[in-house]
């Protein structure tokens, strides 16, 4: 058994079967869902699941008419979402510290640019042939304005342009980056907080604040749940998901940080440093 939980713990739930698969998705639904490289999804009969809070946080986005994405409005981590019969939950992997080995990559046709897989799973551009869902082709990208970077949520209602170099990209394994993202680790490029401008929806923007910690806070769309950009004026910086992008940044993430925390399911098989927790 393994139980699950959104970052703020308003939504947990407990998974008592033994899932039947478990995929990491590339394609753009769950790059920006999830503000991350890609989402993680193991798949359980729904009989062998069972939420273990009420649901009054629980947000639904329907990005397409047969498509669905479950967030937690208070904190914005991605949730499990259920099949249209019902009988099946899809369950986000990095929610969970303990799970089953991942089965394949889904979606690599809609791959990152900036992000190589490097294990031996078996690779499929889209579904994989057993699966009877339907595709949602990536948002075609439009001509790039030079020396900007562009990006957005799911719902578009949020959309930002990077005007800075980033100074560093992060593939952070922390259990609060796991838990905020829902993912497997979360990527984020740091810049300086005035080299990111928002064209729309800044006031759409919700910021949740672990209570318990220093600096950590989630900012993600209020209405899609996606991870966006976090302005620190404060620190003077600005944290992106690099999962929001729409342009190819041209670079790459630099390390792991954080590894001492990585999730027991993920191993990490490309070539860059790994670090405990901070570099130094
Ligand atoms: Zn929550
Ligand atoms: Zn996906
Ligand atoms: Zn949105």
């Amino acid at each position: 058994m393994s139980e699950g939980t959104c970052l703020c713990g308003s939504i947990r739930w407990s998974v008592t079967a033994q899932p039947t698969g478990s995929s990491h998705c590339h394609c753009s639904m769950c790059r920006k869902a999830h503000g991350a490289a890609f989402g993680t999804y193991n798949t359980v009969d729904a009989a062998g699941f069972e939420w273990l809070t009420d649901l009054d946080t629980l947000k639904i986005y329907e990005p397409a008419p047969d498509a669905e994405r479950a967030f937690c409005s208070r904190c914005g981590s991605v949730v499990p979402d259920f099949s249209e019969d019902g009988e099946t939950a899809y369950v986000p992997a990095g929610s969970h510290n303990e799970g089953p080995a991942v089965d394949i990559h889904i979606f690599v046709a809609s791959k990152a640019p900036w992000f190589d897989i490097t294990d031996d799973l078996p690779q499929y551009a889209e579904f994989s042939s057993d699966e009877q869902l339907q595709v949602h082709p990536d948002k075609p990208l439009t001509d790039k304005p030079e020396g900007v970077i562009r990006g957005s949520c799911l719902c578009n209602a949020v959309q930002f342009e990077i005007t800075e170099p980033f100074k560093f990209i992060h593939n952070c394994h922390c259990s609060r980056c796991r838990r905020a993202r829902s993912a497997a680790f979360t990527t984020n490029g740091f810049t300086s907080s005035d080299g990111v401008k928002f064209v729309s929806g800044e006031s759409n923007i919700k910021i949740y604040k672990l209570p318990e910690a220093k600096f950590f806070t989630h900012a993600f769309c209020q209405t899609c749940g996606s991870g966006v950009p976090r302005l620190d004026a404060d620190r003077g910086i600005a944290v992106i998901p690099l999962g929001s992008l729409d342009d190819d940044p041209g670079v790459k993430p630099d390390d792991h940080i954080f590894v001492g925390s990585k999730a027991g399911w993920y191993d990490i098989t490309d070539d860059l440093p790994q670090f405990e927790k901070y570099p130094e």
